[in-house]
């Protein structure tokens, strides 16, 4: 049924019979993988300086240790906000840099992951990107963590394919990230598969994160999504807040507010402990 071997029978190397240990995956003495949970927030885009500021300020408050912020937004259409580029990205790595928290921001194109990994601790594949596989095989190249998410009508084989083309090229240090799937739903903008989450961890010794905020599209279930992904056990969630969700240039529907996030947080702590973890606060 599941066949993470190689042409000569040899494990994958992302595969749990690889490598039966977890992988910990440390980023500026932060560590993902292990038994504390992570929490990364921020908005969906770098949209100005004063934006990014005070989420990362607000969320860093509640216990987020990481921040997320797109500066090269895959969009749908080629008419919305696109990102700020390497404006987003130096923005991005001033206040995280102020903040203390490592940052992570998506890489669309091999062209630019020399420019991405200049700024940033974490670069992000994006679910549009999953099938990218010379881009895979350049981010093997690269010295940081990568944050592979899950493409959008990807099937857990193909996912954890797409993280071997980046451990094959050299870089050990992968994050599978499940972030929905398409369904025929449409009360919801993805079908968060929570299912593939715990078969990933099962799979593989590499961390996992789950982010309900793309896996839902809807603010008002972010919050029962990350309590039940933290409840399957995975090691990080990444989530998406925006001071005023009503004015955000993208994914406004789903981001939390900070007050929101900071709820979300006291909540989470003793599912975490429930299940024998807790969560990772600086
Ligand atoms: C994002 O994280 O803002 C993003 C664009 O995610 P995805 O690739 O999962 O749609
Ligand atoms: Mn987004």
């Amino acid at each position: 049924m599941h066949n993470l071997q190689t042409k000569d029978q040899k494990d994958m190397l992302v595969s749990r019979r690889y490598k039966a240990e977890n992988t910990i995956i440390e980023v500026k003495g932060c560590e993902i993988g292990g038994n504390q949970v992570v929490v990364i927030a921020g908005p969906c885009a770098v949209e100005n300086t004063e934006i990014l500021k005070e989420t990362a300020f607000k969320v860093r408050g509640s216990g987020a240790v990481m921040l997320r912020a797109g500066a090269f937004k895959p969009r749908t259409s080629p008419y919305s906000f696109q990102g700020l580029g390497e404006e987003g990205l130096k923005i991005l790595h001033r206040i995280g840099e102020e903040m203390n928290m490592p940052v992570v921001t998506e890489v669309m194109d091999s062209e630019d992951i020399e420019l991405v990994a200049k700024y940033a601790d974490i670069l992000q594949v994006g679910a549009r990107n999953m099938h990218n596989f010379s881009l895979l095989r350049k981010l093997g190249q690269v010295k940081k963590p990568v944050l592979l998410k899950r493409g959008m009508i990807a099937t857990i084989e193909e996912w954890l394919l797409a993280a071997e083309y980046i451990l094959a090229a050299g870089n050990p240090n992968v994050i599978l990230c499940e972030r929905g799937i398409r369904s025929s739903e449409p009360w919801t903008r993805n079908t968060l598969d929570l299912a593939a989450a715990a078969l990933a961890k099962q799979l593989s010794h590499l961390p996992v994160v789950v982010d309900p905020s793309h896996g839902t599209g809807v603010r008002s279930l972010v919050t029962p999504m990350a309590k039940a992904a933290i409840a399957a056990g995975i090691d990080g969630l990444m989530i998406e807040v925006h001071p005023q969700p009503d004015k955000a240039l993208s994914d406004g529907d789903q981001s939390l507010t900070p007050k929101l996030f900071s709820q979300l947080l006291k909540e989470l702590e003793p599912i975490a402990r429930a299940c024998g973890r807790s969560i990772k606060y600086s």
